[in-house]
């Protein structure tokens, strides 16, 4: 199950990267979730019901699908694991369906998580309406402007959501305050959504996610003889679907992994969630990694078109990947996601989510040969972008009749 070089040692560290920086009251609820974790993880038990509700509530195992004009336009193989096809839209589900089995496993009642655009909230109150669990998401006050239609899905799963009014309201500061509310509610339990914050979260939310690459080998070997892709490419916002699509090839080192981040308005101008390309070590949400700071040294606010991808910091996994050289980092801007979406709308007739459209914008900034198999892991559907995509597309017939 552990991957030589990249398995977490026992304090949670990879490298010189992970940990956990928290309260002492805290530890020892990680220490109960790290052995619950380690105990129950791998039982009979627990792996019949997980992959049952991952086969018949989330319609696993999700396709790969060759996308041939996609692939005639970059020459080479170009396969999209279809992580958008899952229930509720997007990879989350893998991850909130494997911690509530947890959660039910240690007797917990309440349920806590953060959430930015509200993909990983509405994730988490779906699994809590299905074991009966109380569901409490923070929010920041912003996002739950800006992305309201997830609020009132939340809403109507039943799950109650607080908005976080501390700094710029966004997702940072929803983790800062659902941590708070942790280390005073203590019985509660911390439903995590992406592969960040203290030891064993990285660590087993990337189990969780690593059924993506599972799926991936056999799926390979059935269309092409062979387990191993030439390229893995996914975006990066803590790293959740990246850590999944790339758990099996960790050490295969023939199989290149490529991570993408958010370049925002340009990686250069500094308003970007860059993390691993422009971050300084840090402890950000209770681990060290990577973290976008200012001149002094504070967290810096990122920014990006993706709401997914908006965020300062990034999994330590990731980070100690990229300081051994095993993850190649590239960024994608806001308005090359924007083209990528539009592209493979047209292509292959599949609307992808803005963060997944940045993988998809990196497909032409790699030097492919015609024989190469490239997986693009697309995370998660544009549903939830419609409006903005909208707003592109008006942007784009205006230019367009300005040229006649
Ligand atoms: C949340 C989200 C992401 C970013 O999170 P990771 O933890 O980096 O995977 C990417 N794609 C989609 C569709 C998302 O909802």
């Amino acid at each position: 199950m552990e991957k030589g070089n990249y398995k977490v040692d026992e304090n949670g560290f990879y490298g010189d990267f992970g940990g956990a920086f928290v309260p002492e009251n805290l530890q020892k609820n990680l220490d109960e979730l790290n052995h619950c974790f380690k105990s129950y993880y791998s039982s009979k038990e627990f792996q019949d019901e997980y992959n049952q509700l991952l086969r018949d509530y989330v319609g696993r195992p999700s396709p790969l699908y060759l996308a041939k004009r996609l692939s005639a336009k970059y020459g080479a193989k170009i396969y999209l694991k279809r992580e958008d096809l899952n229930h509720t839209g997007a990879h989350k589900i893998n991850n909130t369906l494997g911690q509530i089995l947890l959660a039910k496993h240690m007797g917990k009642k309440k349920i806590i998580a953060e959430t930015g655009a509200g993909q990983h909230g509405v994730a988490t109150a779906t699994v809590c309406a299905l074991m009966e669990m109380e569901c409490i998401v923070f929010m920041g006050a912003l996002d739950m402007k800006r992305q309201f239609p997830n609020v009132q899905k939340m809403r109507m799963l039943g799950a109650q959501v607080i908005p976080a009014e501390s700094g710029t309201k966004t997702l940072s500061d929803a983790v800062n305050e659902a941590l708070d509310y942790w280390i005073k509610n203590t019985d509660s339990f911390y439903l995590l959504g992406s592969a960040v914050g203290p030891h064993p979260y990285p660590d087993m939310v990337a189990h969780f996610q690593s059924v993506i690459s599972k799926e991936m080998k056999k799926q390979l070997l059935e269309h092409e003889g062979t387990e191993n892709p030439d390229y893995i490419l996914a975006c990066i916002g803590g790293g959740s679907n990246a850590s999944g699509a790339f758990f099996e090839y960790l050490d295969r080192p023939e199989v290149k992994l490529y991570g993408i981040e958010a370049g925002g308005m340009g990686v250069e101008t500094g308003k970007s969630a860059a993390a691993l390309l422009t971050g300084e070590e840090k402890v950000l949400h209770g681990s060290k990694s990577l973290v976008m700071c200012d001149e002094n040294g504070d967290v810096r606010e990122a920014f990006s078109i993706s709401a997914g991808l908006d965020y300062p910091g990034v999994g330590p996994l990731l980070a100690h990947m990229k300081s051994t050289k095993r993850l190649n980092v590239l960024a994608s801007t806001d308005s090359e996601a924007l083209e990528a979406a539009f592209e493979l709308t047209h292509l292959e007739g599949i609307i992808p989510a803005i963060e997944s459209s940045h993988a998809l914008a990196a497909l032409g900034k790699i030097k492919f040969k015609p024989t190469d198999i490239v997986v693009v892991n697309l995370s998660g559907r544009g549903d939830k972008d419609m409006e903005m995509y909208l707003k592109h597309y008006a942007f784009l017939v205006e230019e367009e009749i300005h040229k006649q």
